[in-house]
């Protein structure tokens, strides 16, 4: 597919072509990916950032934000509850965490690993690529890092203090080090006009990323785009579609922030191409405090319960959930 039948399908208002596009990527899907769906726990383990995201409720300017960071042996605990769920993967997660010591990280990684058959996904921000070889010695297996846009002048404007220049040369560096590396974007940024969508989705796929999430702007009350609408549905599902074609084989998770709107959207995700959900097991106090955009999903849930939630959930539309590992497919699916 190209720009401009990407862009076709991006701005169409004939419903049958939306239809046909979402049942195409559903059919691709199941062709590369089967019929399971995969679980990925995660883990918010600190919530200091000393970023400015314009989007974002963990931005250092939020005076409101509870700042917390895990210790080791809690990190440890809830990665044990994850294995014990029968969950294979964990996806360790903070905000941009300038005190975040890389050599403690590299030591949870180490004794997570030791611990647990678990495979780790790393999702904490922008570092030098030897912290980033730090980790993947240690153990780290995949690494999470969204464009979130690739317009060069949009990202600056949303992202003070960063450049799209370093956020790339992260990308860079991750897939240069074995990581399996996920990116993604966020859908409904404010002036994000079709033609970006577009450009996006073809990055994604020219990238050859191992996972992809995408998602809709949830704006948060503390954040400059806190009067802007949320981010919206349809569009976001022609996005996870056209990206599912074109990429066939990534993981894509149905993304909390599509289960945290008016209703949980996370199953029409899952029925537009999408293959992956990612449980939360943040243990309480501290998953109330992760407040990256308002009505998160489960906040207030006791934590481990999720996997059979999850299983009863994607019932509902035929799948089954997959308990296994879920690494990347694009080095063991040649298709
Ligand atoms: N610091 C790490 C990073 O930037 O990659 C990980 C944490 S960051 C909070 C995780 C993701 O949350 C971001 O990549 C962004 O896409 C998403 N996010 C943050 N605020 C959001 C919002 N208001 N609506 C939708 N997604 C949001």
């Amino acid at each position: 597919m190209n720009q401009a039948e990407i862009l076709e399908y991006l701005k169409t208002d004939d419903r049958s072509k939306v239809r046909e596009l979402l049942a195409r990527a559903d059919q691709v899907r199941q062709e590369y990916c089967g019929e399971g769906v995969l679980l990925r726990g995660i883990v918010e383990f600190s919530s200091y950032c000393q970023g400015s995201c314009a989007y974002c409720g963990l931005n250092q300017h939020n005076p409101n934000m509870p700042r917390y960071r895990m210790t080791k042996d809690e990190i440890v605990q809830a990665a044990g509850l994850i294995h014990s769920s029968g969950i294979q993967t964990i996806v360790l997660q903070s905000g941009e965490d300038a005190e975040l010591d890389p050599g403690w990280l590299a030591e949870v990684i180490r004794e997570i690993k030791t611990s647990y058959a678990l495979s780790i996904t790393l999702s904490v921000g922008e570092k030098t690529r030897e912290v980033y070889q730090l980790w993947r010695a240690a153990g780290a297996d995949r690494y999470l890092l969204k464009i979130e846009t690739t317009d060069a002048e949009l990202y600056a404007r949303l992202h003070p203090g960063m450049s799209f220049a370093n956020r790339l040369r992260c990308l860079d560096n991750l897939q240069e080090l074995g990581y399996q590396t996920g990116s993604g974007i966020i859908v409904g940024l404010p002036r994000q006009t079709p033609e970006i969508l577009a450009g996006d989705i073809l990055f994604l796929a020219d990238r050859n990323f191992d996972m992809i999430g995408i998602g809709p702007l949830i704006p948060h009350q503390a954040t400059e785009l806190k009067d802007l609408p949320r981010g919206n549905v349809d569009l976001t599902l022609r996005c996870v579609a056209l990206t599912r074609i074109l990429t066939k084989n990534a993981h894509l998770p149905a993304t909390t922030a599509l289960g945290s709107l008016d209703k949980d959207y996370r199953l029409d995700g899952l029925r537009a191409g999408a293959n992956v959900l990612m449980p939360n097991f943040t243990p309480q106090p501290y998953k109330k405090s992760y407040e990256i955009y308002p009505g998160k999903r489960c906040i207030s849930e006791p934590t481990g319960q999720c996997a059979l939630c999850m299983e009863s959930l994607v019932e509902t539309i035929g799948r089954r959930v997959d308990f296994s590992r879920g690494d990347s497919l694009k080095k063991v699916t040649q298709k």
